[in-house]
């Protein structure tokens, strides 16, 4: 049999762009070396949303597309089947600090210029939205209402079963290892544990291996060196489940106490901190993790007080590894030089998978570059134009 595409990766960005192309008629196969969502998507915050994206007008476009994809998906699936928490974020703001406040409300009017939906409220709303949070008095807030939360791992899973269904394969502890390709660049397949595979395109979504799969699938080592992403830890926290509406939404803290607490679907709350991940990038020991997961914890129960009786060790600690490409905007697109040959390679993958699924499948389907993804493509970075 011959395969339209080869998707490797099974993590929340090739799950969506299978599903995508088996929906539009595509013969589909996803090979994943473990099992579907152990890469990073099962050590993510998961926080689906475009608020936080306001520099860059296109990368918001394609993170606000991800977004309304997880409503349209919710629509017909359900939150439940799919893990998806709704009641959006709210990322705080203290009138005190001059500088975070100024960059919070220019991040608002960004928003705002963008039709996104979020708008700021003060903090009697506040209360009402999070009555169980401490903060300073004039707290206020960016209230971004559809956002959500997600279980990823869950959500992958699940969109895995739909692929079967639709009659795509998704097969698991099947590794890819040599790309299959003529000597002019035209991709014919690939080898993987189960044998040679023959297919017309094959996609790599590996996540922080990015570079690591395309050295060993094609044998050019220059790849691990000249590939335009680095890898980046981050250490996240989820508690056992606790009490029913303890906290409603996403929040993200003022920086007078910087910490991310979210409801994870699943019933804990979930904790994480950027300017605590360097704490752990050279040191991943169960001992240095508890004691940066003891930190977390501390921040966390200065904002919501409940959270002071949780003990350590009844958390899980898990550290994902962010890709991150050098602009720090994903790489979405053919491989330079090469027919039948795409990559996607993102930080931000929870929110985009659903829009950059849909727009990879298209791709490949037309061979045209949707409009949408020309902004992302790897010509833009030295040494691939
Ligand atoms: C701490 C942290 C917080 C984050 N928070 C958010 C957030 O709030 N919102 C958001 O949108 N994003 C967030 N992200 C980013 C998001 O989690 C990732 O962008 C996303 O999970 C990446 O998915 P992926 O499918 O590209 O990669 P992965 O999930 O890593 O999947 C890649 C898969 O490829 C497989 N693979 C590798 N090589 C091969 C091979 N040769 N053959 C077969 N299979 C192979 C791996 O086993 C793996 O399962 C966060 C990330 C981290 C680390």
């Amino acid at each position: 049999m011959k395969y339209d595409v080869i998707v490797v990766g099974g993590g929340i960005i090739g799950v969506m762009c299978a599903y995508w192309l088996v929906k539009s008629g595509q013969t589909t196969v996803l090979l994943e070396r473990g099992e579907i969502a152990q890469g990073t998507t099962a050590n993510s915050f998961a926080w689906a949303n475009a608020t936080s994206k306001t520099t860059d007008r296109a990368y918001h476009d394609l993170n606000a597309m991800g977004l309304a994809g997880f409503h349209a998906l919710r629509d017909e699936f359900g939150a439940q089947a799919l893990g998806i928490k709704s009641g959006g974020s709210l990322q705080l703001a203290e009138p005190t600090d001059t500088a975070g406040y100024k960059s919070l409300r220019d991040q608002a009017a960004a928003l705002a210029t963008f039709n996104h939906p979020a708008r700021w409220i003060n903090t009697q709303e506040l209360r009402a939205l999070e009555p169980n949070l401490a903060h300073k008095p004039d707290a206020q807030a960016l209230f971004g209402p559809d956002d959500l939360c997600l279980d990823a791992p869950r959500f992958s899973r699940f969109i895995a079963g739909q692929i079967r269904k639709l009659g795509g394969e998704v097969r698991e502890h099947c590794a890819a290892t040599t790309l299959l390709a003529t000597d002019d660049g035209v991709v014919t397949g690939l080898t993987c544990d189960a044998g040679d595979l023959q297919a017309q395109n094959v996609l790599i979504t590996t996540g922080p291996d990015t570079a690591a799969s395309l050295a060993g699938l094609t044998g050019y080592d220059g790849f691990m060196s000249g590939f335009p992403m680095g890898k980046v830890p981050g250490l996240l926290l989820s508690t056992l489940p606790v009490a029913p509406n303890l906290l409603n939404r996403l929040i993200y803290g003022a920086p007078s106490n910087e910490v991310h607490i979210l409801p994870e679907p699943s019933g804990g709350i979930k904790i994480g901190a950027d300017d605590m991940d360097g704490m752990i990038t050279d040191d991943q020991t169960d001992k240095n993790l508890r004691r940066v997961g003891l930190l977390l914890l501390e921040r966390a129960a200065k904002l919501l007080p409940a959270l002071a009786d949780i003990k350590i060790d009844t958390c899980t600690l898990g550290v994902g590894i962010r890709a991150y490409p050098q602009d720090g905007i994903s790489i979405a697109g053919q491989m330079p030089a090469s027919k039948g040959f795409y990559l996607v390679a993102t930080h931000s993958g929870i929110t985009l998978a659903p829009a950059i699924g849909q727009l990879m499948a298209g791709m490949i389907h037309t061979g045209q570059t949707p409009d949408r993804l020309k902004p992302f493509a790897l010509e833009r970075f030295a040494g691939f134009s």
